[in-house]
C-alpha cells in the first residue's frame, strides 16, 4: 500500500518536475511544427520520447486529467480515413485541457471544390493552435504548414511521413527492451506504400538501431536501400536474431496493380506466423501500427499473443506520444511564424 502510494507520488512529481523545468525554459523543442522524423537529431527524439514517458505514467491513474492546454484549441483535419489517429489526438489533446474541433472531410467544403490552402486559410483564420493534418498526397502536410500560421503536427502524407507513428513505436520498443540504440530491427511487408516505414527507418537509424527490410521484390521500392537499411526478400533469411518484428498492413488501397499473385500466396511468404517467428530471437517482440489485415500479413494467433505482441500497448503509446507533440509545439507557439 505505501510503497503503491510512494510510487504514483514519484511518478506524479516527475511530471510536475519535467513540467516546470519545461515552463521555466530549460527544455525546449526546437521546431515550429512536427512534419516528419527525417532531420530530428537523437536529442529532440530523445526529448519526444521523455515527455511522452512521463504522460504514461499519469494518464495510468484514476485522476489524470491536465490543463496545461485549457484554451488552446486543436483542430484535426482529416482528408483521408482514420479511426484510431484521429481518436488518439483528440484524446491526447482532451487530457491535456484543450478544446477539440474533428474536420471530417465528408461533410467540408472541400467536398464542394474547396482546395487544400483555402481550407487551411479559412480555419487558419479562426486561430487555431495546432492543426494535426492528415492528406492523402505526400508534402500536402509541409505545403498547408507554410501557409498557416500555426503549429502542424504530420498526421501521415501519402507514402511520406508519419512522426507519431514513429514515436509510438519507438516509446513501445523503449519501455519493453529499455533502449533502441543497437537493437536489430524487422521492418516487414508492404514498404512501398508504407509512410510508416519511412518515418520508423529515419527514427531508428537516428537512434541507433539496425534495420532490416523485408518485403517481395515489387514491395521494395529500389531506393530505399540509400536510407541506410538492409534489404531482404525472405522471411525466414531477414527475421534472423531480429529483436523486434515490425509488421506493416498490406496498402491495398494505394495499389494500382497486382504486386503479388493471391493473398493466400503472400500469407505464405511473408504473413508472420509462428514459424517464420522462430527465425527471430526468442523475446523477439512483435508489432503492428494497425489497423491488421488478419491472416493477410499477420497470423491472428500471433498478434493476439500477449506474452509477444505489443500491439494493445502501440495504442496506449500513442495517446502519450500525442500529448507530448502537442504539449512541446504549443509551449513555442508564436501564432505568427509559419516556418
Ligand atoms: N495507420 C497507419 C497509417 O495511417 C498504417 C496503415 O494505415 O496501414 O499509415
Amino acid at each position: 500500500m505505501v510503497k503503491t502510494a510512494t510510487c504514483a507520488f514519484r511518478k506524479a512529481s516527475l511530471l510536475c518536475r519535467f513540467m516546470s523545468e519545461f515552463a521555466s525554459g530549460k527544455i525546449r523543442f526546437p521546431h515550429s511544427h512536427l512534419l516528419g522524423i527525417e532531420g530530428l537529431t537523437s536529442n529532440v527524439i530523445s526529448l519526444l520520447l521523455d515527455c511522452a514517458e512521463n504522460f504514461v505514467e499519469h494518464n495510468r491513474q484514476t485522476d489524470n486529467k491536465l490543463s496545461s492546454l485549457s484554451g488552446r484549441t486543436i483542430i484535426n483535419l482529416f482528408f483521408e480515413e482514420s479511426t484510431r489517429t484521429r481518436t488518439s489526438f483528440e484524446l491526447a489533446a482532451k487530457q491535456l485541457g484543450a478544446n477539440v474541433i474533428n474536420m471530417s472531410v465528408a461533410t467540408s467544403s472541400v467536398k464542394k471544390g474547396e482546395t487544400l490552402i483555402d481550407t487551411a486559410m479559412t480555419l487558419n483564420a479562426m486561430h487555431p493552435d495546432v492543426l494535426v493534418v492528415r492528406h492523402s498526397e505526400s508534402g500536402a502536410v509541409k505545403l498547408l504548414s507554410e501557409k498557416v500560421n500555426c503549429a502542424v503536427i504530420n498526421a501521415g502524407d501519402g507514402r511520406h511521413e508519419h512522426p507519431t507513428q514513429a514515436l509510438l513505436d519507438a516509446l513501445t520498443i523503449r519501455r519493453r527492451k529499455g533502449h533502441i540504440s543497437g537493437l536489430l530491427v524487422a521492418i516487414c511487408g508492404d514498404i512501398a506504400h508504407s509512410r510508416v516505414a519511412r518515418s520508423n527507418i529515419h527514427l531508428l537509424n537516428a537512434m541507433g538501431a539496425q534495420v532490416r527490410l523485408i518485403a517481395p521484390k515489387t514491395l521494395i521500392p529500389s531506393s530505399i536501400a540509400k536510407m541506410g537499411v538492409e534489404v531482404f526478400n525472405n522471411m525466414e533469411e531477414g527475421l534472423q536474431d531480429c529483436d523486434i518484428v515490425m509488421m506493416l498492413r498490406l496498402q491495398s488501397e494505394r495499389m494500382s496493380s497486382g504486386f503479388f499473385p493471391s493473398i493466400r500466396e503472400y500469407f505464405h511468404f511473408f504473413g508472420l506466423d509462428y514459424k517464420k517467428l522462430a527465425n527471430a530471437k526468442d523475446d523477439a517482440l512483435i508489432m503492428h501500427p494497425g489497423p491488421m489485415n488478419r491472416g493477410v500479413e499477420i497470423a491472428s494467433e500471433v498478434a493476439d499473443d500477449l506474452g509477444r505482441s505489443a500491439i494493445r500497448e502501440q495504442v496506449e503509446m500513442g495517446v502519450a506520444v500525442r500529448m507530448a507533440c502537442l504539449e512541446l509545439l504549443t509551449a513555442i507557439s508564436t501564432k505568427g511564424n509559419g516556418t
